[in-house]
């Protein structure tokens, strides 16, 4: 078995490193062609590091490929320093890619590709031997490679492709270890095919091969997330919106209706915003709608496991799970007083009411959400009828 894996691994190196080339090439221009499809490439600094990743690692195969044609300086030290550079700069762009690049971690990267160019170049000018020059590169572009990987595994808020992509990363860099403790025991320079050659050049393949894809599944991750975010949010609140509230709270009705729990539903809606529009202009009452959406989503007002939405207009609904009448009491009184006490720089004098109508009970096996959502909505119209800034309860009974 170990014999024909290694028969498998019989590939002329000569010819990997120019697949390298050209893949490297390809990839290049396929990165500059998707510019003009992937909104995510029009930022520079990602379209810059991702295309001349590619780019400096097809020159430096270009130049490790024809080493002995070329001279020792272009094929030695511009090869190998832009190899290096290649690998850093395409460690760059997964970052940036995967929302997790920071300046700590730039400042890592940096930091690791000038060590590895200092200590490449010193050796391979002050004490010229292939050995340690292969065993400095293996194990630059390990450590580089693996920054991405280990911070792709460690993130907290991380996505299945995400992590596959980290470990894929770090594992193929991994494979490098091989080739540097080989370099460490034998001439590496009469390495030739060696099968540890090969695998090298072939984790190299693969990392080739796999960083496109990765990156474009990535970026469309990130446009997938946004479109789901513009989907489910208000715009102007960013609180969830009518239709999140639907799916959402249809699941935490059924949770309230198995446990037997107590159901709250809120109905704020704000008093003469017809009025504060005609008023104050458009403008203003969206700083208003604002301004209540704050309120309702702060901490202080609601507890974690509630669920606000804009429900339309100047209209809000809030789902209150395993609440009791206290609870209830409590929030509606702090919303009341802190709309109450809420002032605007640019018109001082103004101030404005919000009344809200509420459903405290337990909803039935045949009670839908939507007979709660109702009764909320017939406690707030008796809210407004009794003259408004004020808070009506009903249960189950009416
Ligand atoms: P009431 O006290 O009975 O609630 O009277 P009201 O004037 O508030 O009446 P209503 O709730 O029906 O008014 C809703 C108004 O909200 C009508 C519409 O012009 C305004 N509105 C709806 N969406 C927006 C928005 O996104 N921004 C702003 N500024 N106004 C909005
Ligand atoms: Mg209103």
């Amino acid at each position: 078995m170990f014999e024909m894996l290694c028969a498998l691994l019989d590939i002329d190196v000569k010819a990997l490193i120019a697949v390298l080339f050209w893949g490297n090439l390809a990839a290049a221009a396929i990165i500059f062609f998707c510019r003009f499809f992937i909104p995510d490439l029009r930022d520079r600094f990602l379209f810059f590091c991702s295309c001349m990743a590619k780019l400096l690692q097809a020159v430096a195969y270009f130049c490790i490929f024809f080493r002995g044609f070329l001279p020792n300086f272009v094929s030695v030290h511009v090869g190998d320093s832009l190899l290096l550079t290649g690998f850093y700069l395409e460690a760059l762009a997964l970052l940036i890619i995967t929302r997790a690049f920071g300046r700590r971690l730039f400042l890592l990267l940096t930091g690791m590709l000038g060590a590895s160019l200092l200590l490449f170049n010193g050796i391979e000018l002050f004490y010229s031997d292939s050995s340690v020059r292969i065993i400095s590169v293996s194990l630059g572009v390990l450590l580089i490679m693996s920054v991405p990987g280990a911070r792709l595994l460690s993130l907290r808020q991380s996505s299945s492709l995400k992590t596959t992509v980290g470990g894929l990363y770090l594992f193929l860099a991994v494979l490098l270890i091989p080739r540097a403790l080989y370099a460490l025991f034998h001439d590496a320079a009469a390495a030739g095919n060696a099968p540890v050659q090969s695998l090298t050049f072939l984790s190299l393949i693969f990392l080739l091969m796999l960083g496109l894809p990765a990156c474009l599944l990535l970026i469309k991750e990130n446009s997938d997330k946004v479109i789901s975010a513009l989907a489910t949010t208000d715009y102007l609140t960013g609180l969830p919106n009518r239709r999140n509230f639907s799916e959402q709270a249809a699941r935490m009705f059924a949770q309230s209706k198995a446990a037997h729990s107590a159901l709250g539903v809120l109905f704020l809606d704000i008093d003469y915003f017809k009025e504060i529009n005609d008023r104050y202009g458009h403008a203003f009452g969206d700083a208003i709608l604002l301004k209540v959406a704050r309120l309702i989503r702060s901490r202080s007002s609601l507890r974690s496991s509630d669920f606000p939405c804009r429900y339309g207009g100047d209209e809000f609904v809030v789902l209150l799970h395993d609440v009791s009448p206290g609870e209830i009491e409590r929030i509606t009184a702090r919303i009341i007083d802190e709309v109450a006490r809420t002032r605007f720089a640019e018109y001082p004098d103004f101030s404005f009411t919000v009344s809200i109508g509420v459903y405290n009970g337990y909803p039935g096996r045949d009670d839908m959400l939507e007979d709660c959502v109702n009764k909320a909505d017939a406690a707030l119209y008796a809210a407004k009828n009794n003259g408004r800034n004020q808070v009506v309860t009903r249960g189950d009974e009416t």
